[in-house]
């Protein structure tokens, strides 16, 4: 028996190569996927599969290794990079979503892996609890995609990334063993801790199925505030001496006078500020020495007006694609990267250089919204023609300009088939190590297929 009818078999009705769901699961959200469709270039996979339990994850992986086929995990198919792309058989994790734990004693919270963040936050926020991780995916994302991306919530300057956040994971491993991967869960260990094999992971070593997070209290004190300037290098700057006076505003978004007039319709550099606190004269201290420092530096206070319209629209990105970009006959994609601050005006300058002078593309808009007292995260947004040639040339510039200036090619949108090419320049020797453990764990080579870069499509 074909390993298509063995899991028609085990399945039942929770399996389907049904055309119609098959064009559900052909794709993510990367950009050029979604251009392919429109031009009716769709590479759909074999199948899909619903599991209710680990128990049929487990026979599912170990059907994988007996019959060789390959299998790609599915959250809620809100990633950018073409982590999904036809395969052969796609596992929709949703169905394992129930929230198991909530502990208020040590702030931690177990859940399933396909459990959406949004229905766990708005769990969360129903106990006086939040994880204070909200990607602008929030609505559409899921645990274990979150997990597998290494993703970064608007909220990160002050709490991190996801990888500040997950404590112990449970994991079905590529020959179907399942493990947690500590015994205890404990705030922090100095034996071997392995969550970096599925923290960023992207589907290569396995499937998560739980994980346990840190889960805060809601601060009670919340200001918000939006200034204006002239200088998106001085802004960011000035974000670095908050940092380093030891101030971390929960939301910090500064616009580049491009993305400004664009989002905002002002002139200028804009700059978003979310500072909470437990403690009101603890606010009110912040405050203080946030306001002072930005006037003394040339800021002009304008009010909550434009944070507002922000944390209004701040999920609706794709109704903006569909009502701005698409009439204008241009698409799009974005370009996340982080570099150390002394590299930071270099690689911001030449981004836009670089680009600029590529053929097809139109514009150019740039933010920066996570900082570190180290350096910065840079997001830029390109607007070109709709061409895969532009595309790939936009691409290459990007990448090359970005290894060559000191940055990482990602952030915390991750690799996929879209950077594919380009994790051997980052990793740079590492790259091989990584290749061999990944060889070791997976034998049969049941994941990973998104990461080979031989993948004829
Ligand atoms: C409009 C929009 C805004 C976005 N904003 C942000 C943002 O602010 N911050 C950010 O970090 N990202 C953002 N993203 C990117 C994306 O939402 C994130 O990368 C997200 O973490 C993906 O989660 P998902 O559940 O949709 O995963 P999917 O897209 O389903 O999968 C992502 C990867 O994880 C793997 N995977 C999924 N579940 C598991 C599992 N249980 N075990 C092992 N592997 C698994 C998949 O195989 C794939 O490789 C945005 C995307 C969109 C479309």
């Amino acid at each position: 028996m074909g390993y298509l009818d063995e899991l028609k078999r085990f399945f039942g009705d929770r399996f389907s190569q049904d055309e119609e769901v098959l064009m559900l699961y052909w794709r993510d959200y990367w950009p050029l996927s979604l251009l392919e469709e429109t031009k009716g270039k769709v590479i759909l996979p074999k199948a899909v599969v619903w599991p209710k339990s680990i128990d049929e994850i487990i026979y599912l992986v170990k059907t994988a290794n007996k019959l060789r086929f390959k299998i790609t995990p599915y959250g809620g198919g809100s990633g950018v990079i073409g982590a999904i792309k036809g395969g052969d058989v796609i596992v929709d994790l949703r169905g394992l979503n129930k929230i198991l734990e909530v502990n208020e004693e040590d702030f931690y919270i177990m859940v399933e892996a396909g459990a959406y963040l949004k229905e766990i936050e708005e769990y969360l926020n129903s106990l006086g609890y939040t994880l204070r991780h909200i990607p602008q995916s929030y609505p559409e994302t899921v645990i274990g995609g979150l997990i597998s991306t290494l993703s970064m919530g608007q909220y990160s300057t002050k709490y991190g990334g996801i990888e500040n956040m997950v404590l112990n994971l449970e994991v079905v491993l590529p020959n179907g063993d399942i493990t947690w991967l500590r015994k205890n869960t404990v705030p922090r260990s100095a034996i071997q801790d392995l969550r970096f094999l599925f923290l960023g992971g992207e589907g290569k070593f396995g499937i998560i199925t739980k994980a346990i997070l840190k889960i805060h209290p809601i601060p009670r004190f919340i200001w918000k505030n939006s200034y204006l300037c002239d200088d998106f290098i001085q802004a960011n700057y000035i974000i670095r001496d908050l940092i380093r006076s030891g101030i971390y505003p929960a939301v910090i978004r500064i616009y580049d006078k491009n993305e400004s007039q664009i989002r905002f319709g002002v002139d200028g550099v804009l700059i978003l500020l979310i500072v909470e606190e437990h403690d009101k004269s603890i606010l009110d201290s912040i405050i203080n020495y946030v306001n002072n420092k930005f006037v003394e530096c040339g800021f002009k206070e304008i009010g909550e007006k434009p944070i507002d319209k922000w944390l209004k629209n701040r999920f609706n990105t794709i109704n903006e694609i569909i009502n701005y970009l698409i009439p204008t006959n241009l698409w799009f994609d974005t370009i996340d990267t982080a570099v150390l601050w002394s590299k930071f005006p270099n690689l911001y300058k030449k981004i836009y250089q670089e680009l600029m002078k590529l053929k097809g593309v139109k514009y150019i808009m740039s933010h920066s919204s996570h900082f570190y007292l180290n350096g910065i995260s840079l997001y830029f947004t390109v607007i070109y023609e709709p061409d895969e040639k532009i595309y790939w040339k936009i691409w290459d510039t990007a990448m090359r300009v970005i290894l060559n200036n000191g940055g990482t090619i990602s952030h915390h949108h991750g690799s996929g088939r879209l950077r594919r090419r380009w994790v051997k320049t980052e990793l740079n020797n590492s790259y091989k190590f990584l290749k061999r453990i990944q060889a070791s764990i997976d034998v049969n080579k049941v994941f990973g297929g998104n990461d080979d870069e031989n993948e004829e499509f």
